[in-house]
Order: C-alpha cells, then sequence, then structure tokens
C-alpha cells in the first residue's frame, strides 16, 4: 500500500492483484484459525497435566523452570515429581527442532513421553516421544 497526495492509501504495483490479495488474506485466515485450535489443545492438556504447572506455563512462554515449583497443585499433590528426571533431555525447553513436513520449531514442553512444540504453519503439535524416536520426527536445528 502507498498514499497519494489526498492522504488516502492505494495498492502498489508490487501489492499484486485484488485476486491475489484475497486469496492472501484467505490463506492468513487459515492459518489463523488453525493455530487458535492448536492454542485450545494446549490449554487442554495444562488443565489434564499431572505435571506442574508453573512449568508447563513459562515452557509455553518459552521458559525452562528447572524442577518443580513446590506451590502448584499438582507439586503439592506429589504427581509432578516424576517429570523432574527426564525433562530436557533431547529436546530441551526453547530449543530450535525440524520436522520433515511441519519445518522449524520451537520447543515449549518435553515430559517423559511427549514433546510439544509450535510450529510457524502448524502452530502447537505434540508427538509422541516414542514415535518421534522410532520415526527420527524430530532433529534439533
Ligand atoms: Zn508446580
Amino acid at each position: 500500500m502507498e498514499e497519494d497526495a489526498d492522504g488516502r492509501l492505494r495498492p502498489t504495483a508490487a501489492a499484486g492483484s485484488a485476486q491475489e490479495a484475497v486469496e492472501r488474506a484467505v490463506e492468513l485466515s487459515r492459518r489463523w484459525r488453525r493455530l487458535e485450535r492448536t492454542r485450545l489443545e494446549v490449554v487442554r492438556e495444562y488443565a489434564e497435566t499431572d505435571g506442574c504447572r508453573r512449568r508447563f506455563l513459562l515452557g509455553y512462554f518459552g521458559e525452562d523452570l528447572a524442577g518443580e515449583c513446590g506451590n502448584c497443585d499438582r507439586c503439592r499433590a506429589g504427581t509432578a515429581r516424576r517429570h523432574v528426571a527426564e525433562d530436557g533431555g533431547e529436546f530441551p525447553v526453547g530449543s530450535t527442532v525440524v520436522h520433515a513436513r511441519w519445518g522449524e520449531g520451537e520447543v515449549v514442553r518435553c515430559e517423559p513421553d511427549r514433546v510439544t512444540v509450535l510450529f510457524g504453519e502448524m502452530g502447537y503439535r505434540t508427538l509422541s516421544l516414542r514415535l518421534v524416536q522410532e520415526e527420527e520426527l524430530l532433529r534439533a536445528a
């Protein structure tokens, strides 16, 4: 877009046709809806996790909490402790990984049996660590 002499915005020649603009808008809308759906999955995982909730939330924001908080309901119930030893091994929170189909992503959570990655195009995806290892689905970037 560029501004004309009267201050109105007009499409520039490089912006392409109206049809192309519509197609781009539709694609952006699809991506946004896909991301929203996967965000909903993350909220559900948060509700169902038996691991430390603070650790879960920090992972979502790209930070790794070493160990458990000791204050959330899961820590007080004693279920979070079993996650400590195996976390962060091959796929530490905040690290970048590559999936053959979904491209590059950032690890937001890693538990003993699963890893959750935020992929730019596909949103949040939770993968079984067993399958990741057997099928070599992810590699460190
Ligand atoms: Zn906790």
